[in-house]
């Protein structure tokens, strides 16, 4: 049995639980490296105290789990049976603590789940499962290189494209081409490619309008490579920028260069939040920096920790998470720099290593 499942019996021993039920997919696949997207049907990693964890798929998943996955006692269910009903025939006929992923299962899978199964105790489970996610192992630190180098060649290979007169959606549908074609799974979210006015909405949405001349051009874009996800945004000049972008870009390039420095073991996700801020403020442009300055990057786009103001968690080696400030001026337009970092021993690695100084493209 691997050490992450070991570490879920832990867990199980000290919170006094008699059943674990992990149902998020990209949970399974981190436990056992199983994965697959089951859309409605039921997808389960089951550990029941004193026995050993089994898997319930869907049978059309039985022969890739059995491929795939490390947990060997693999259970299927059919389409035309009920997966709870199935459920509760592998499970003990007493359950006083029940433990579940609260923020994965829906209001309709708890119903169906307590309708079968008895339990005094419906326990949260998240808890285990964001701790030693948080920290990245050296395996996935590869797989998350793997992710980010894939991105960057994405990038180059889109911002090649660009010329005066194509639309943001053009250059959308050239990265997301790229993506698949350079050996990823596909975007890890909805690719931006915004133009002018457009690249002050931090999550604007692009469309066929044209990019133009003397416009700033953010692309943000993201893949995942078995399973794991990139995030990396790069802002250009199309031409020559007005003194008014060009300062904007500075500001944002400057803080970027802050938020990085700030980056060690054993300092708070606010203080990395304030050195980036701080940056912004002095210079004018703080209430144009109306996001947190990052997140945490893994399995999911978003994921713990927070890098907000209020955040007083601390950093520790193997955390890996964004540093994406900006400046967005409604009406006018917006930057914003973003890269990949991880906690190292002793500071920062930078695994982003797309350039970062104001760049013309397009002309
Ligand atoms: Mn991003
Ligand atoms: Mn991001």
């Amino acid at each position: 049995m691997n050490s992450r499942i070991q570490n879920l019996y832990s867990f199980m021993e000290r919170q006094s639980l008699d059943v674990l039920l992990v149902t998020m997919p990209k949970h399974v696949y981190y436990l056992t490296g199983f994965y697959t997207d089951p859309h409605e049907r039921f997808l389960g990693l089951v550990l029941v105290k004193g026995q050993d964890p089994f898997l319930l798929v869907p049978s059309l998943d039985l022969e890739k789990a059995q491929q795939t996955s490390s947990v060997s006692t693999i259970h299927a269910h059919t389409d035309t049976q009920n997966p709870y009903a199935v459920l509760k025939s592998y499970l003990p006929s007493s359950i006083t603590s029940f433990g579940v992923e609260k923020s994965h299962l829906t209001v309709a899978g708890f119903e169906a789940l307590s309708s079968h199964v008895e339990a005094k105790v419906w326990a949260d489970i998240e808890q285990p499962l964001r701790e030693m996610r948080v920290i990245k192992t050296p395996e996935e630190i590869v797989i998350m290189k793997k992710a980010i180098r894939i991105v960057e060649d994405v990038l180059r290979a889109g911002v090649e494209k660009v010329r005066v007169g194509v639309t943001e959606m053009d250059i959308v549908a050239e990265l997301e081409y790229q993506m698949r074609r350079l050996g990823s799974q596909g975007p890890s979210f909805g690719t931006l490619v915004l133009a002018g006015e457009k690249s002050g909405q931090p999550h604007g949405e692009p469309s066929n309008s044209v990019i133009k001349e003397g416009e700033l051009l953010l692309l943000d874009l993201g893949v995942f490579a078995d399973g794991y996800a990139s995030d990396i945004t790069r802002t250009f000049a199309v031409g020559e920028l007005n003194a008014k972008n060009k300062e904007m870009y500075d500001v944002v390039l400057q803080a970027n260069l802050r938020g990085i420095e700030a980056v060690r073991p054993d300092v708070t996700f606010a203080s990395i939040d304030y050195a980036a801020r701080k940056s912004i403020v002095d210079r004018g442009y703080g209430d144009y920096f109306i996001t947190r300055l990052g997140h945490g990057l893994g399995l999911e786009i978003h994921e713990y920790p927070s890098v907000h103001g209020e955040n007083q968690d601390k950093t520790r080696e193997g955390m890996l998470f964004t540093i994406e400030p900006g400046v967005y001026v409604p009406g006018h337009g917006g930057v914003r720099i973003e890269d990949d970092v991880i906690v190292t021993a002793d500071g920062v690695e930078v695994l982003t290593s797309f350039p970062k100084e104001l760049t013309i493209i397009g002309v």
